[in-house]
């Protein structure tokens, strides 16, 4: 399959999005030679920036709402990984026999270099980071591949757009969320590399139950072809389960990890804080080995690593209170893992949208590994509720924005504490995304006296 197949076809991108995808495929697909129209139920006062790289294309658009014939007309619709698959629109084109895909499996169906793809419940995107850092790093040296990208849902790269620049020797490191793939079984295919950090429950609102966001990872491995590679965290029950169950096939090179695989030396120069980094360093380190690069290249370049803005970042100390935007943590075990990653003690900022997850364990865990906790957003009140069953006189204040939670943060901290956003939950209900959430926590941090 080659990109001609695109050319005269009329192609409907659903879901235009901010984050440079919906652009990426409908650029990707004009420059195929295809008739491209964009769609999205966000009207275009919401979308500007991405309009505005669209601009000059000869592209239809309809925004603000989805129309039936939009569907009915196009041969291609590409989707929007947000979208969930019984999406009545969606559901329209495939009863309609239209071609139903999204830029990902464009993308792996196109691509001619090797993919490593990254997936897990958190740590995704650290890992990816990293794994990439230390591949480029050592590119120049490396008798096993030629150039390195990086891209997928970490968002920082216009995969499709590049696809003729990436050659067969280059290793493409793609983070890949559930969603994404989600999609990976109508093609049939995966990545050549697979690596999954772990499993914990998360977008329960789109997959309905764990299981199912199990299976749908676990597409990941499941579509890899013969002689593939398949990385597995030895720390988390489930991936041993796969390992054990993949192990088993012939042809398939199947691989543990474990921060105790990793050498002091590099565990010495590695700068980001916390047990669970260690983790998603040893992944890395894994990756970086089966392809061949060298102890001493890996550990040259970990210790420049920059970590990720909004995880377990540090923003500023302020009268010997360090403050640390880590907006990224939509999950109560990213929380818990935040607040393991510091000795000193701490006051928690969390709250926001309801995904429907369960905060049974959070509640414990914060009343052992902190000293107060400020509450905003959706979910305050479950949260409130179950640190309360865990005890009862803990130090909880509820607060109604993100500014009143900092300050009443700043005022309850002594020197020596640390105060940390890791919300436990995503940001929809207050802002457009964690992103939004971390910057503006950046800048009220920023401001304090
Ligand atoms: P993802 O891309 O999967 O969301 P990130 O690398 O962006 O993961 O990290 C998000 C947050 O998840 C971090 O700030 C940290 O709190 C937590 N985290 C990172 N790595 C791990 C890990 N290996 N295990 C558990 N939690 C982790």
């Amino acid at each position: 399959m080659n990109r001609n197949y695109l050319s005269g076809r009329k192609v409907l991108v659903m879901g235009l999005g901010r984050f440079g995808g919906g652009v990426d495929a409908a650029k990707f697909a004009f420059s195929s030679g295809a008739k491209v129209k964009v769609t999205d139920i966000s009207s275009g006062d919401k979308l500007g920036e991405s309009l505005d790289e669209l601009k000059g294309l000869a592209i239809e658009y309809r925004l603000g709402s989805h129309e039936k014939q939009d569907f009915l007309d196009a041969d291609i619709v590409v989707v929007n990984p947000a979208v969930p698959p019984e999406n009545e629109f969606v559901v329209i084109a495939r009863d309609n026999s239209k071609i139903v895909t999204s830029a990902m499996n464009i993308f792996f169906q196109l691509c001619l270099a090797r993919i490593i793809g990254i997936t897990g419940s958190n740590g995704k995107s650290t890992t990816t980071a990293l794994t990439g850092h230390i591949l480029t790093r050592c590119a120049a040296r490396s008798t096993q591949y030629a150039n390195v990208w990086i891209g997928g849902n970490i968002g920082n790269m216009p995969l499709l757009q590049r696809l003729e620049d990436i050659g067969a020797d280059d290793l493409v490191v793609l983070e890949l969320s559930s969603f994404q793939l989600e999609n990976l079984a109508q093609i049939k295919k995966s990545a050549f590399c697979a690596l999954i950090t772990n499993l914990s429950p998360n977008h329960l609102d789109r997959h309905g139950t764990f299981e199912n966001y199990c299976a749908t990872k676990e597409n990941l491995f499941h579509y890899q072809s013969m002689s593939c590679v398949s990385i597995f965290n030895a720390e988390d029950k489930i991936c041993c389960d796969w390992f054990d169950k993949y192990s088993r096939e012939q042809g398939r090179v199947c691989i543990k990890y474990h921060p105790d695989m990793v050498s002091e030396k590099i565990k010495k120069k590695f700068p980001l804080p916390g047990r669970a980094n260690l983790s998603n360093l040893a992944a890395a380190v894994t990756i970086a080995r089966y392809f061949g690069v060298k102890e001493e290249l890996v550990s040259e370049a970990v210790q420049d690593f920059k970590g990720l803005p909004h995880r377990l970042e540090f923003v500023r100390e302020v009268n010997g209170v360090r403050w640390y935007n880590d907006s990224i943590a939509t999950t109560p075990e990213s929380v818990m893992v935040a607040l393991d990653a510091f000795e000193e003690g701490k006051i928690l900022i969390a709250g926001g949208y309801d995904k429907k997850i369960a905060f049974d364990n959070l509640g414990e865990r914060i009343v052992q590994l902190s000293k107060a906790v400020v509450l905003i957003g959706q979910t305050a009140g479950q949260i409130a509720d179950s640190i309360k069953k865990a005890n009862a006189d803990f130090s909880i204040h509820l607060c109604k924005s993100l500014a009143e939670a900092v300050n009443v943060a700043g005022g309850i901290a002594r020197s020596g504490d640390i105060v940390l956003l890791s919300p436990a939950c995503a940001s929809y209900d207050m802002f457009d995304n964690f992103q939004q959430r971390g910057e503006q926590f950046r800048s009220l941090v920023n401001q304090l006296k």
